[in-house]
């Protein structure tokens, strides 16, 4: 055969060879007419009992299967009851179990998808199957519906264009939860690391509008953690899982149960009948070198962390008691470190100067408290700065509360303003919070040993509730306000 030939013999072949390969493919991604299948629902067994810690979340949560075990109850009072949870902490720290024993605890129906499998190719098939979703699960109510990683479909909106798709997606999302009625028993749980990056849509009143949080386990959480992952591991006398738990700050649920599992493994490998501590040392060992981002906090970064709290904790207490603590903790959340407040306890729009520069102080503590006791700072206190940034520059360029320009605004935008006044505005921005920091070191110097004292007990227990923290610092009385003393008036040369 020549040249010629072949071709004419093979083309048509290798023609519709390509044609049948293209078609098979494109198939594939094509709605079918049975939509690609979610997760079936199930009945699923986990009790309260295999969600170890999370004491918190245990209880919120508790309320909604009350709800699916006597909804009667419930609509008698016109109680309008949760329809859309979000749990919010990051990969591994039992949300999906959570899910899974409320829906064991009602008796409900489990339903479960990741966000990230909606978003497809083709227009259409995300939104299908959360459609299907909603429709099963309503056909065997009650039922829990988890949605993983919602994120993947709940970003913010992007208006068009390439994430068409995703828009459809979150839509359609927003169209179950809002055709709920009352007479579902239809609950939807979501779980989110990142609800700042969430649509706002899916924040409001009867979606979303309940979160929870589920955070990482303190020495306590991870000891109960490895008590639940051992129940069915014969252990040595020499397991002693509080010690393990103290050289595990930073490992989740999820690694903690790897961890059990590993221990065994190691233990069977050696032929023994027992789990060893050995084994939990090598199980240490091999997990966090499988770690790539998380580790183990090292005893040094310990310290700095509970330094770092316990000057938040101090100052809040030091400047009254208008951002009480709530609780102090050395287990990174990922956001501002290892403290948390409750906005004044009495509920009001109208602040003074002197208790903006209280904030900024309190803000300002975690690393003045680095600096006091070690002579360094670290990136720790870079979400402190941003939150002490901008409420500096709020007072300055729009409250009027700089001393060089009480009587007016000097925001970013205003061109009229003169290279002059800019200038004198932003050196008074930095004036302001250079001289709350002095003053957060002078004050933190000056009560170092309750400094001490909340550090130490951070170290010891990593967490502290406001009970705690008041009586670690029940014989110190708050300060009179630093921010009287804030630095002299500078006039403002000559109208812009
Ligand atoms: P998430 O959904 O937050 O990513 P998972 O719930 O899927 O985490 O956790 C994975 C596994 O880790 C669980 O099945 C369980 O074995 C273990 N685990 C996580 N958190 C806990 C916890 N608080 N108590 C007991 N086990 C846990
Ligand atoms: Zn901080």
């Amino acid at each position: 055969m020549d040249f010629e030939t072949t071709l004419i013999t093979w083309l048509p072949i290798i023609f519709f060879g390509v044609v049948i390969v293209l078609l098979v493919y494109t198939m594939r991604f094509m709605p079918r007419a049975k939509p690609a299948p979610v997760v079936k629902g199930s009945q699923v067994e986990v009790s309260w009992d295999d969600v170890a810690g999370l004491d918190e979340a245990k209880e919120e949560l508790q309320e909604v299967v009350d709800f699916l075990r006597n909804r009667k109850r419930f609509e008698r009072l016109g109680a309008r009851v949760p329809r859309g949870i979000l749990l919010h902490g990051s990969p591994g720290t039992g949300k999906t179990l959570l899910a899974k024993a409320v829906a064991s605890a009602s008796g409900a129906n489990f339903y479960s998808a990741s966000a990230s499998s909606f978003v497809e190719m083709f227009a259409g098939l995300g939104a299908a199957r959360i459609r299907k979703l909603f429709e099963e699960a309503r056909k065997n109510a009650p039922a829990i519906i988890f949605i993983d990683e919602l994120d993947a479909v709940g970003a913010s909106r992007t208006g068009g264009g390439f994430h068409r798709e995703h828009d459809q997606t979150l839509n359609q999302l927003l169209v179950e939860l809002d055709g709920f009625n009352a007479r579902d028993e239809v609950i939807v749980m979501a779980a989110s690391n990142r609800i700042q990056d969430l649509d706002a849509a899916l924040l409001r009143p009867g979606r979303f509008d309940r979160q929870v949080n589920v955070a990482p386990p303190d020495v306590a959480g991870r000891e109960a953690i490895l008590g639940v992952h051992t129940r069915d591991k014969p252990l040595a006398a020499d397991v002693d899982l509080d010690k393990v738990a103290r050289q595990t700050a930073g490992l989740t649920g999820a690694d903690l149960a790897n961890l059990c599992n590993e221990a065994a493994i190691f233990a069977a490998r050696s032929g023994v009948q027992y789990v060893r501590f050995t084994d939990f040392e090598a199980a240490m060992e091999r997990i966090v070198a499988g770690l790539q981002q998380r580790r183990v906090v090292s005893d040094k970064e310990k310290r700095i962390l509970a330094y770092h709290a316990a000057g938040h904790a101090v100052m809040s207490h030091l400047v009254g008691d208008l951002f009480p603590a709530q609780k102090a903790t050395i287990v990174s959340r990922g956001q501002a470190l290892g403290y948390t407040f409750n906005t004044p306890a009495e509920d009001r729009y109208l602040h003074t100067r002197e208790e903006f520069v209280d904030l900024i102080m309190v803000f300002l503590a975690g690393r003045a408290a680095e600096q006091i006791v070690f002579g360094r700072i670290t990136n720790g206190a870079a979400n402190d700065l941003e939150r002490v940034t901008d409420i500096a520059r709020s007072m300055v360029f729009e409250f009027g509360m700089s001393e060089i320009a009480p009587s007016r605004t000097m925001r970013a935008d205003n061109y009229a303003l003169s290279e002059e006044t800019k200038r004198l505005r932003d050196s008074e921005q930095a004036r302001l919070t250079d001289h709350a920091y002095d003053e957060a070191q002078r004050l933190l110097s000056k009560h170092r040993v309750s400094l001490d004292r909340v550090a130490e007990a951070l170290l010891e227990k990593e967490t502290l509730d406001r009970s705690e923290l008041e009586a670690l610092l029940a014989d110190v009385r708050p300060e009179s306000r630093s921010s009287e003393t804030i630095g002299t008036v500078r006039a403002l040369p000559g109208r812009d």
